[in-house]
């Protein structure tokens, strides 16, 4: 309300209130009242009558206007922004209603900006494969994303506000939040971590200062970055190359054993000689066949991953027949009788001879683990989604602690039986990449002294 309008509305009672203060004192003068006086003290008493009643309408007005206002500001502290007062009558509080309304559009406005612009920021640190997190100087979490919650083993609603060493135990990740803490500068380090659920975890972390919007120091930063998959493979590598190592300096050594006593003199009595010589060939087909089957297993792993191994529509029974064909002569030699169980018309997308390679692997371990005498079982079905190409036999069964890693390169269960029946240790694996590359998976079941049954799931056409 502006002074002016203020004032004319008040005009009319100013005036009566004047003209009373002008009479009182004449009201004063004399002991005896006359009858002018009696006028006055009327008009007095009738002036500030009707001044009590403008004020108190005004006053009344503008209790309504600023309770009102009162009302909006709760409403605003309670967050309820959007709503507006309307213009109040008399339009002398326009101004005041109007400032309120338009504090509240503001307040609206930078509230809308604030929170878009942390769900911006939240949408970022979740979509983000790293690990994120931040503490204060207390070390209290004060953001986690849940790659973050992921990598340590917590909930990102537990976490929020409790210090680390509460959230994650881990002694590495703790001296790497001090030292940015104390000295206040990045620092990274690789950190093993054990889950509650006893997995390990490596990662990589690097943290550094937090600093609020005047450059203030308030905290550290870590961003976490999971190695385990690469230090896994890492460890796979290594123990390939220690394997390789291993199994072709067995055979190796050997031949060069002989050789050695044959030069020695050996090799001048023909019996011995022919003995020696004998071990020698052997130990040169093993070298052979290990090296076939190394080679073999990573032009099937390189295939795969350039996708060049061809599928095309083949007939499942012709594959099984050949693969049959292949081993028949060992199953021969040793007494096992092959039975092969497969319609017709079954056609999947194959490689026709890499898949033969895994039946034929499969199906000469079956003989090779098995008492002479017995049957190895070959079968193929349509099931659901998929075809299964099963190889059953009544052999020797391999242990349960053995059968998640039976699948592993030179992975054996006893390595002087396999050796001796001429195994390489990587046909099981030959078939997990032959079958991973047409899109299938391998599995197995077998108890010990009941025999075994491996199935290659390939998926319909
Ligand atoms: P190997 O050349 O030694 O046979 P594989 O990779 O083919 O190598 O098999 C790995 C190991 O799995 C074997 O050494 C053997 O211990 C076990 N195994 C594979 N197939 C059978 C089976 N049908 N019955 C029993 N054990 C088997």
């Amino acid at each position: 309300m502006t002074r002016k309008r203020l004032f004319r509305q008040l005009y009319p009672s100013y005036l009566f209130v004047a003209l009373a203060a002008a009479a009182v004192p004449l009201a004063l003068l004399g002991p005896r009242p006359v009858p002018w006086q009696g006028v006055a003290a009327a008009s007095v008493a009738f002036a500030a009558a009707v001044a009590a009643l403008g004020s108190f309408s005004i006053a009344r007005r503008l209790g309504r206007v600023l309770s009102q206002v009162r009302q909006m500001l709760e409403r605003y502290a309670q967050g309820d922004l959007g709503h507006k007062l309307p213009t109040p009558d008399p339009e002398e509080f326009a101004a005041l209603v109007e400032a309120v309304n338009r504090a509240g559009a503001q307040l609206d406005r930078r509230i809308g900006e604030l929170m878009r612009q942390r769900n911006e920021r939240e949408a970022v640190l979740a979509s983000m494969a790293e690990g994120v997190l931040a503490v204060d100087r207390d070390e209290r979490l004060i953001s986690l994303n849940h790659a973050g919650a992921e990598l340590i083993g917590a909930e990102v609603e537990h976490a929020l506000g409790r210090s680390l060493p509460e959230v994650v135990r881990n002694p590495a990740l703790q001296r790497l939040v001090s030292d940015v803490l104390d000295r206040q500068e990045s620092t990274a380090d690789e950190i093993e971590l054990s889950l509650h659920d006893g997995q390990q975890r490596t990662l990589h972390a690097q943290g550094s200062v937090l600093y609020d919007s005047a450059e203030k120091p308030i905290g550290a930063l870590v961003v976490l970055h999971d190695l385990t998959p690469i230090k896994r493979l890492e460890n796979v590598r290594r123990d390939f190359v220690a394997n390789v190592s291993h199994e072709l300096k067995t055979p190796v050594t050997s031949i060069k054993g002989f050789v050695e006593t044959l030069l020695d003199g050996a090799v001048r009595d023909p019996a011995e000689a022919d003995r020696f010589l004998r071990i020698i060939a052997a130990q040169a087909d093993r070298l052979q066949a290990i090296l076939e089957d190394l080679l073999t297993l990573s032009r099937v792993e390189e295939g795969t991953e350039k996708m060049e191994i061809a599928l095309e529509p083949g007939n499942l029974k012709d594959v099984l027949r050949a693969a049959v064909q292949v081993c028949q002569p060992k199953a021969d030699e040793r007494h096992i009788r092959i039975e092969l169980v497969c319609d017709d018309g079954l056609e999947a997308r194959i490689n026709p001879v890499l898949l033969e390679q895994a039946v034929a692997n499969l199906i000469d371990n079956a003989i090779k683990y098995s008492p002479p005498g017995q049957t190895v079982r070959v079968e193929a079905h349509r099931v659901a989604t998929e075809f299964e190409i099963r190889v059953e036999d009544h052999g020797c069964g391999i242990g349960r602690e053995h059968l998640p890693r039976i699948f592993e390169r030179f992975y054996r269960v006893d390595k002087a039986r396999s050796r001796e029946l001429g195994g390489t240790g990587l046909g099981l694996a030959i078939v997990k990449h032959i079958v991973q590359a047409h899109g299938g998976r391998t599995t197995v079941k077998s108890a010990l002294g009941e025999g075994s049954t491996f199935c290659i799931h390939l998926p319909r056409l």
